[in-house]
C-alpha cells in the first residue's frame, strides 16, 4: 500500500515500516482494549521516611499485563496512551484505584500518584481528582501527585491556576525526576511544591562523581530554604543510602527496601519496614 505525503511525494508505507514501529501499532491497537479487558494493576513501592526511620508510604506504579506480550513496563505505553487521547480514561482509573486501595492502609501511609503533564492539562482533572477522593473517601492529606517538569512546558499561568486549585484541596505536589527537565529553575520560585523528587540518575553517580554530589547536595539545600522536603529515588545500596542521609534528604525510595510490589503485598512490607530497615547484610546475619 502507498501513501501520500506532503508535497506530493509518494512513498511505500508498510514495507518500509520498520520493527520498531509495527510493534508500536500493534501495542496501540491492543492498549484501546486494554482497559475494558481490565488488563491494568497497580504496583506499590515503599517510601521510607529519615528521620522518623520508617516507612511512610507508598507510590503506585502502573502496570500492564498483556496476554500475549507479559508485563509490558510504563515507559512503553504511556507516552502512547498520551498521544493516542487515552492517558485522561487510564489516568483516572489509577487515581480512583490507588485511592480506594490506599484508604485501607494504617492512616500514617501516605499515597503518591503518578500524573501525566497531558492528563494535568485536561480542563476536567481537578474534577478528576476531587471524585477518587470522594468517592474512596481517602483523606487529600494523605495524597501526594507526582508531576514532572513537563507539565511546564504549556501555559503556565493555567499550570500554577491548576496546582494552585489542586493544592486548595489539601493535597501535596511532588515535583518527580527533579533535574532532568528543561525548564529554568523559576517556576520553583512562582509555585510552593511540597517535594522534590531527586532523579535516580543523580541518586546512582551521587557516591561516584564529584558533580552528582554536589547537584544532590544543592538540591537538598535548594528543598530546605524553599520549605520543600526532599525525597531520593532509586536507591539501590546501602552506600547511597547512607549518603543521602548524611546529606539530610527527607526521603527515600529504591530497590534496597523494595520493589514495586502488587497491592496484596503491602501490608507485609508495611509490618516488614514500619520499626527500621535492616540492610541485607545486617539481614542475613541476624538470621543466621
Ligand atoms: P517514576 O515516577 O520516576 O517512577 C520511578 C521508576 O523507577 C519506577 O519505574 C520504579 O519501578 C523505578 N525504580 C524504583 N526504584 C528503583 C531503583 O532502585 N533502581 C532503578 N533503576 N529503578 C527504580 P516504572 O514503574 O517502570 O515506571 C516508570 C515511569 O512510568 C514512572 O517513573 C512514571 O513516570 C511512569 N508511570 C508509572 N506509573 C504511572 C501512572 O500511573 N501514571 C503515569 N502518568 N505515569 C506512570
Ligand atoms: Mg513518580
Ligand atoms: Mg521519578
Ligand atoms: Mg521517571
Amino acid at each position: 500500500r502507498a501513501k501520500m505525503e506532503g508535497r506530493g511525494t509518494w512513498r511505500f508505507f508498510e514495507p518500509a515500516m520498520d520493527a520498531s514501529l509495527q510493534r508500536r501499532r500493534a501495542i496501540e491497537l491492543d492498549l484501546r482494549e486494554a482497559m475494558s479487558k481490565d488488563e491494568f494493576s497497580l504496583f506499590y513501592q515503599p517510601l521510607y521516611d529519615l528521620h522518623l526511620d520508617r516507612i511512610c508510604g507508598f507510590e503506585a506504579l502502573l502496570r500492564w499485563h498483556h496476554p500475549k506480550r507479559g508485563l509490558v513496563p510504563p515507559d512503553q505505553f504511556i507516552p502512547i496512551a498520551e498521544e493516542i487521547g487515552l492517558i485522561g480514561p487510564l489516568g483516572e482509573w489509577v487515581l480512583h484505584r490507588a485511592c480506594e486501595q490506599a484508604v485501607g492502609w494504617p492512616s500514617e501511609m501516605k499515597l503518591a500518584v503518578n500524573v501525566s503533564a497531558v492528563q494535568f492539562r485536561d480542563p476536567d482533572f481537578i474534577d478528576v481528582v476531587v471524585n477518587a477522593l470522594e468517592a474512596s473517601k481517602l483523606s487529600p492529606r494523605r495524597l501526594e501527585l507526582e508531576i514532572t517538569e513537563s507539565v511546564f512546558l504549556a501555559n503556565s499561568n493555567e499550570t500554577l491556576a491548576t496546582l494552585h486549585k489542586l493544592k486548595a484541596q489539601g493535597l501535596r505536589i511532588a515535583l518527580d525526576d527533579f533535574g532532568t527537565g528543561y525548564s529554568s529553575l523559576s517556576y520553583l520560585r512562582s509555585f510552593p511544591f511540597d517535594k522534590l523528587k531527586i532523579d535516580k540518575s543523580f541518586v546512582r553517580d551521587a557516591t561516584a562523581t564529584h558533580g552528582s554530589k554536589s547537584i544532590v547536595r544543592a538540591v537538598i539545600s535548594l528543598g530546605r530554604s524553599l520549605g520543600m522536603t526532599t525525597i531520593a529515588e532509586g536507591i539501590e545500596t546501602v552506600e547511597q543510602l547512607d549518603h543521602m542521609r548524611a546529606e539530610g534528604c527527607n526521603e527515600a525510595q529504591g530497590f534496597l527496601f523494595s520493589h514495586p510490589v502488587p497491592v496484596t503485598e503491602v501490608a507485609a512490607k508495611i509490618l516488614e519496614l514500619r520499626n527500621g530497615f535492616k540492610p541485607p547484610a545486617v539481614k542475613k546475619a541476624m538470621a543466621g
